[in-house]
């Protein structure tokens, strides 16, 4: 196992080995640690840009409210979710279903045409691990070659400080993940009853965040680039996704091979490759890039600027590790628009329209009216025909709110069992039986429709058409 993390960071990865291993599993079976080099570079520096604005949009969202009311909230516990402001609950979940279809087809679209940009740029986890875990473990143990060595090292106060102050931070930094991830479930405001309040009275949330915390602590200080490469199904689903056309981080294998060693005075009779293995020492899932795309790759670019640091200093041309597709490095193709791109885009289009409809004509408020299951007209004293309804109510708002039933386009009265309005609180269901009764000489059939509205005070903010049935006109009295 040594022997591979040595070769990893001198660059010396065998080179059939990729075919039938992964980079960071020695032939015994055992986990290869990876000390890559630390990387730096126009790309590194841009990433740097871009997570912190990501980090700052992950940690701030929380705390944003709208009307008192989270902006972001994924409350699977309560089964509440709040999105950009807008409340979801689950009789939306065919919206729910909806968007998450859209969102599997748009990243199967986005992978086809950009490879895994996502991984590098985007993705929490490649964030949290190479730009905040990893730059501390720098800042505390030094680049990858000196974090080997102290490994390696008999025990020592010197070590003793580094491992415990970088332990402890480390803890810290993910206890503060773990309560930001437990702040988009429950909001912050519970959050900071848990912190606040005495332990005992919030035993779930503690252990909740107890949990989280571990959990993140683990994955960072230990689990690290595995999750990637064996748990994320992202990552493992690549081999369907990409294809010729896809862009990827790629080694222009045409003008680096045949790859050879720099020789000074003479004339490089070799390809631009000078097999320095700086891209082999930055990578932090340990691969040689050279072997083409693998499953381990995040698209980190950190061998794009290690090797463009190379070309630079020997006066080559850079990019010769780059952002390209393979049809780009071997044909000169730049893009094609494929058949599965196209496919990919229609039913992406289809589905956005779908949700976008229900989306626009989705109500605050929803309803069902229906005649009572098996129940019959009844002819009153007064020659008023009764039938019997029952009304099943979903308030899909942040406020309670009364409401109560009129007839929309007949003459009659409507009598709720016991009360005049109904309260519907918050995210409440509410099933409630009426009776409807209709003077017969409005009834021009023995079977009518009816339109039977809902009103929150003067507003008209539903109408539900049923059915009502009277004796055949014939048969009355
Ligand atoms: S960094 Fe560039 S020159 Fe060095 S081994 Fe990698 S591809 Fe070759
Ligand atoms: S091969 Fe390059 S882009 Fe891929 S993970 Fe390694 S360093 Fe990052």
């Amino acid at each position: 196992m040594i022997a591979d993390e040595k070769k990893i960071q001198n660059g010396e990865k065998d080179q059939e080995s990729f075919r039938d291993s992964i980079s960071i599993i020695d032939k015994s079976g055992k986990r290869v640690w990876v000390y890559p080099k630390k990387p730096k570079g126009k790309y590194h520096n841009w990433r740097i840009v871009v997570s912190v604005i990501l980090l700052a949009v992950l940690f701030g969202v929380p705390f944003i409210k709208i009307d008192g009311h989270p902006f972001f909230l994924l409350n699977i516990v309560e089964r509440k979710f709040i999105i950009f402001g807008l409340a979801f609950w689950p009789q939306d979940f065919y919206i729910f279903a909806l968007v998450f279809l859209s969102l599997v087809i748009f990243i199967f679209l986005f992978t086809t045409v950009f490879g895994r940009i996502w991984c590098g740029w985007a993705c929490p986890q490649t964030i949290f691990m190479e730009m905040v875990f990893r730059k501390i473990e720098y800042w505390i143990e030094g680049d990858g070659a000196e974090q080997y060595k102290l490994n390696r090292a008999e025990m020592s106060p010197d070590k003793i400080l580094k491992k415990t102050s970088k332990h402890v931070i480390f803890f810290s930094i993910s206890f503060v993940i773990g309560n930001t991830f437990l702040a988009y479930i429950i909001g912050i405001d519970e959050l900071f009853k848990i912190i606040t309040e005495p332990v005992q009275e919030h035993i779930v949330g503690f252990s909740f965040m107890i949990g989280f915390s571990g959990l993140f602590y683990f994955i960072f200080a230990s689990f690290r680039e595995q999750a990637c490469i064996y748990v994320c199904p992202y990552g493992r689903l690549q081999s369907v996704m990409l294809d010729k056309n896809s862009i990827v981080v790629a080694y222009d294998f045409k003008r680096g091979e045949p790859r050879g060693k720099l020789k000074h005075g003479a004339e490089n009779q070799s390809g631009d490759c000078i097999d320095c293995g700086l891209c082999v020492q930055v990578c932090p899932t340990g691969i040689d890039i050279r072997n083409g795309t693998q499953l381990e790759c995040v698209n980190c670019t950190a061998c794009m600027d290690a090797c463009d640091g190379i070309m630079d200093k020997i006066g080559r041309s850079k990019k010769l590790i780059r952002y390209a597709s393979f049809d780009l490095i071997t044909k000169g193709i730049t893009f094609t628009v494929t058949p599965r791109i196209v496919g990919y885009s229609a039913v992406l289009l289809l589905l956005m329209a779908v949700t976008t409809a229900f989306m626009l004509t989705r109500k605050d408020i929803e309803t069902t009216i229906l005649r009572a299951k098996g129940s019959m007209y009844q002819v009153l004293e007064d020659g008023k025909i009764r039938n019997m309804y029952t009304a099943k109510i979903v308030n899909k708002t942040f406020d309670a709110m009364t409401v109560h039933f009129e007839l929309e386009d007949v003459p009659g009265t409507i009598t709720v069992a016991g009360v005049d309005q109904l309260l519907i609180r918050p995210d409440e269901l509410v099933e409630s039986t009426f009776l409807v009764d209709i003077p017969q000489e409005a009834i021009k059939q023995n079977h009518i429709k009816i339109n039977i509205g809902v009103y929150r005070g003067n507003t008209l903010i539903s109408s539900e058409e049923t059915s009502f049935i009277a004796p055949a006109k014939g048969a009355r009295k």
